[in-house]
């Protein structure tokens, strides 16, 4: 089996999953009690906040727990947007659902949303921001993300949240595809607020962080015990945070040598495709999350591709999907505006570190083979 489904979720780190056992098994304190036998939770709890902090440049009182990228944009979101003066937010057309579908339920509640487009490499405007920041309405929310999790692409997050600071309005980024991917730091952002998952940079699935600014007047989400400072209630789920912490900072450390490999896994897997005269559209940016190779390839059907591509033993993901009817495009490739003709025959690769270039190339190959036929 080949994964290259890293976009959707990747392998858990073996050091991180060996940091969680202990407290899984002797160590299952809670870390609100006050006696001795809590204190190692309570300590690792402390450490890991100290240790994510310290990967994303932000004070460790700054980083709350969450059950991973959902629930840190739906937080950031209705957090921000909950008292009725008139107030509208901001996002963009080619954000996750996580963000989409919160925005549509603060809609509901009868604030008004700006979905910004975005040109054809997926990248949302200066001037696109600042026309629809300065008109009659009050924003009192940007949301953008950092990197797109089909086609990859990175925004230009600092010259966007600079903008909606001159217009006093909160920044949030959902950065759950670039963090422990990209070298990031939030006061350089200068970002109020950023959301991360753990099962995307090999840490546990349902575990993830929202990091919310010093200062930032937002909602708590969950109202109970005295938890996250108040502000996420329920007994914190100590394992899964070690474990997250451990990722991160593994991540973090050997940025600089996984990017220059997922390079290197790119550019095979691209010469070969090129090589073999197939006439596909390479989606998203220059600047974009290293491993992550989005493809509309001409008159093919990017569900049919990733079945053959399964029975080959191969993971990948595609950008349309078939009813019996009708195929749907995703709404990233029809932001973009790809031509029908390749929009149809959309698939994402997205290599991770655990791959090695003979996958890159073995991937190409059994494409090219089905192609072929
Ligand atoms: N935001 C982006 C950009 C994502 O790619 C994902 C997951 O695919 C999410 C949010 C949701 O994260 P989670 O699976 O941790 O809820």
């Amino acid at each position: 089996m080949i994964y290259a489904d890293n976009a959707a979720t990747t392998a858990l780190d073996a050091d991180a999953f060996e940091a969680m056992k202990p407290f899984l098994l002797a160590e299952y304190g809670n870390a609100s009690q006050p006696y001795s036998f809590s204190r190692p939770a309570k300590k690792a709890l402390r450490n890991a906040r100290e240790t994510i902090a310290a990967c994303i440049g932000a004070q460790p009182d700054e980083i709350y727990f969450t059950s991973g990228g959902t629930e840190s944009d739906n937080w950031a979101i209705k957090g921000i947007m909950h008292d009725h003066d008139g107030q509208a937010m901001i996002t963009s057309q080619i954000e996750h659902h996580a963000v989409l579908n919160a925005c549509a339920a603060v809609e509901q509640l009868g604030f008004p949303v700006r979905y910004l487009p975005v040109d054809t490499q997926g990248i949302v405007a200066e001037t696109a921001l600042k026309h629809a920041i300065t008109d009659n309405i009050k924003i009192k929310l940007v949301s953008i993300m950092l990197a797109n999790n089909e086609i990859g692409t990175i925004e230009p997050i600092s010259k966007l949240s600079a903008i909606a600071h001159e217009h006093g309005a909160f920044f949030h980024t959902d950065a759950v595809q670039a963090v422990g991917h990209i070298q990031l730091d939030v006061k350089q952002f200068d970002i109020d607020m950023l959301s991360a998952s753990a099962h995307k940079f090999n840490g546990p699935k349902g575990i993830g962080f929202l990091y919310i600014k010093k200062g930032t007047a937002i909602q708590p989400f969950l109202h109970g015990g005295s938890q996250e400072f108040s502000m996420r209630a329920g007994t914190e789920n100590i394992a899964s945070i070690v474990a997250m912490a451990v990722a991160l900072r593994k991540n973090c450390e050997y940025l600089h040598e996984s990017t220059a490999k997922l390079h290197r896994m790119e550019e095979s897997f691209l010469q070969i495709l090129e090589r073999n005269t197939i006439d596909f559209l390479y989606n998203g940016a220059k600047t974009r999350i290293p491993g992550n190779i989005n493809l509309s390839i001409k008159g093919t059907d990017g569900e049919m591709l990733l079945h053959r591509m399964d029975l080959k033993g191969i993971c990948i993901s595609t950008g349309s999907a078939c009813d019996s009817v009708n195929t749907q495009i995703s709404h990233v490739i029809q932001a973009i505006q790809v031509p029908d003709e390749y929009a149809r025959g959309t698939i994402r690769i997205s290599f991770g570190t655990q791959n090695q270039e003979s996958d890159a190339q073995a991937v190409a190959s059994a494409l090219i083979e089905i192609l072929k036929k």
